[in-house]
């Protein structure tokens, strides 16, 4: 379980906002957001330096992916860093809007150009949805099994 990249829960008594809430792991007391309580997001216990969180749902999130796109990105990241993917994504599907516009490339590769854009966003987040229940933990299912079953739910999804 890799925890340093995470930013630390605060202690009680820090005098910070926030709600008390158990560690997923300890069961300590830690400080957590409102926002990060909502979503899940990770933090480094200060107790007992694994990762708490909450276990993802991971059909909302896809299909979020699905229908508001890179904005699905605020359920997967901070909000920081959701903002700055959205700009990125909005920027490409500008960039790319013009050079479709000015009719440089044969019509087959803009195509699949545009699916693998609009897949993008359901596609990033399904990695991070791996990535976030592995450095959660106490996840029952290896790796290769997570990302079977997280296929299984974007397939069941277009039958
Ligand atoms: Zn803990």
């Amino acid at each position: 379980m890799i925890s340093r990249h995470l930013r630390a829960a605060k202690l009680p008594g820090e005098g910070l906002k926030g709600i008390l809430r158990p560690c997923f792991h300890c069961k300590e007391s830690i400080v957590v957001s409102q926002w990060d309580e909502w979503n899940g997001f990770l933090l480094r216990c200060p107790h007992c330096r694994l990762a708490h969180g909450k276990n993802w749902k991971v059909k909302p999130i896809l299909w979020a992916s699905f229908f508001v796109s890179a904005f699905s990105f605020f359920f997967t990241v901070r909000p920081r860093k959701a903002l700055l993917l959205v700009s990125i994504y909005l920027g490409i599907g500008f960039a790319g809007n013009m050079i479709i516009d000015r009719e440089i490339f044969p019509q087959w590769l803009e195509f699949i150009a545009v699916v693998f854009f609009l897949f993008t966003p359901l596609l990033m987040n399904g990695a991070l949805i791996v990535v976030h229940e592995s450095r959660l933990g106490r996840s029952p299912n290896s790796k290769k099994s997570q990302v079977i079953s997280l296929l299984e739910e974007i397939l069941g999804f277009f039958n």
